[in-house]
């Protein structure tokens, strides 16, 4: 990697701290916006994985203005991340467009790919789009009858994203009942790990967006998996949703979908996430704060074996929100699950004296809240 690159990459790196620690304030002085949304620019793919139900191969992809048009209405909601996908949204020929826009309305951009069309000219194609993350799926070492997203095919691409990219980079494996050799998602992780990406583990679901658990092989991957992460705030290391899903085991949470998430189908429509398309199915256009407000009340039955990370991750910024004190001593709890012998960075610490104090955390939320410039919300 050039010593340019390298010098972009860390500018990059620095900047998007600062913006996503803004929308982080945002996100938790008020919930009346969505925090994350999942837009579909194109449904079509050029793999076809069996354990798949988000993609077909005939879809046209939408026309660059209207997908244009749904990331200003987004936009216009408060969305603070918006994550392109599909189907494949490297095949949409105004991909970069769609990014570049999305950063000129302030949102984090993330990209989630197979990577089969990745070449360093489009890897700077996105640098210069503006794009924040790009998350890459590795199923296997091999292609097999279930999947072609295989380390053996990509390794190519992740060593061009290890010397182009100047976003961030991750690369997530996979366990559940279809993986024939659950061991590769080990090698996948260690490799990416080598080249400075970071690392995830997804479980698969079934075409309900629903778990079965682990057996006893997967679970030790599992757990070996989550402990090549290694920084305290990691959503792996704290992610009780995961590990519970893993040993097939319900999650008491409430699924904010619809409000806090955001899923934007081809069609321009909002659904609940991708394996609860059809709810409630309303245009973009006409989804407002009425819908928002009444989808962060309403209960979905799906939530105990939901497997949609993502929506996961909003929920746990809710939770966050709501009980700082409870979510900071669990924190703690569960790294030291992991390692017995685990001490508290310091930053831990002077987190947990600025916001464990009722007094201490109102000041300390309001100076924040001035730094990063976030603005009142009436749904605070
Ligand atoms: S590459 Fe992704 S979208 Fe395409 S079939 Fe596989 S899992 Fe589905
Ligand atoms: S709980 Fe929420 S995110 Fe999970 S499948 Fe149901 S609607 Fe989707």
């Amino acid at each position: 990697m050039s010593l340019q690159v390298l010098l972009r990459r860390k500018i990059r790196k620095a900047g998007r701290k600062l913006r996503e620690a803004r929308l982080f304030a945002k996100a938790m002085h008020s919930t009346g916006h969505p925090i994350l949304a999942q837009v579909i620019p194109v449904r079509r793919c050029n793999l076809a994985c069996t354990y798949c139900n988000e993609f077909d191969s005939v879809s046209q992809p939408v026309p660059t203005g209207e997908m244009l048009r749904r990331i200003d209405r987004l936009a216009d909601l408060g969305v603070t991340i918006v994550t392109l996908s599909g189907g494949e949204p490297a095949l949409h020929p105004g991909l970069n467009q769609i990014i570049r826009r999305i950063r000129q309305r302030g949102a984090v951009a993330t990209l989630i790919t197979n990577g089969y069309l990745l070449t360093p000219d489009r890897i700077r194609a996105f640098n210069k789009a503006g794009l924040d993350y790009l998350q890459i799926s590795i199923d296997n070492l091999e292609p097999d009858g279930t999947s072609k997203k295989s380390l053996r095919v990509l390794d190519r691409k992740l060593q061009w994203l290890a010397k182009y990219a100047e976003f961030s980079v991750s690369v997530n494996t996979v366990l559940g009942s279809p993986v024939r050799n659950p061991s590769d998602a080990l090698v996948v992780a260690r490799r990416a790990r080598r080249l400075g990406f970071t690392s995830t583990v997804g479980i698969l679901h079934d075409h309900h967006g629903q778990a079965w658990p682990l057996g006893p092989e997967q679970m030790a991957i599992y757990e070996e998996l989550v402990k090549l992460e290694r920084s305290v705030f990691s959503f792996a290391h704290y992610d009780r949703f995961q590990g519970n899903i893993a040993r097939g085991l319900p999650n008491q949470w409430h699924c904010r979908a619809g409000s806090r998430f955001l899923y934007i189908c081809e069609d321009g429509l909002v659904h609940y996430c991708s394996q609860r398309r059809g709810r409630p199915a309303i245009p973009l256009a006409e989804y407002g704060p009425e819908e928002l407000r009444r989808e962060f009340d309403s209960q979905k039955p799906c939530a105990p074996y939901c497997t949609i990370s993502c929506v996961h991750d909003t929920a746990m910024l809710d939770a966050v929100r709501e009980r700082p004190r409870e979510m900071l001593v669990q924190l703690v709890a569960r790294r030291r699950e992991q390692d017995p012998a685990f001490q508290p960075p310091p930053l831990l610490g002077l987190l947990e004296w600025m916001f464990l104090d009722p007094r201490r955390a109102a000041l300390f939320n309001r100076l924040a809240l001035r730094l990063f410039g976030v603005a009142r919300n009436s749904r605070s």
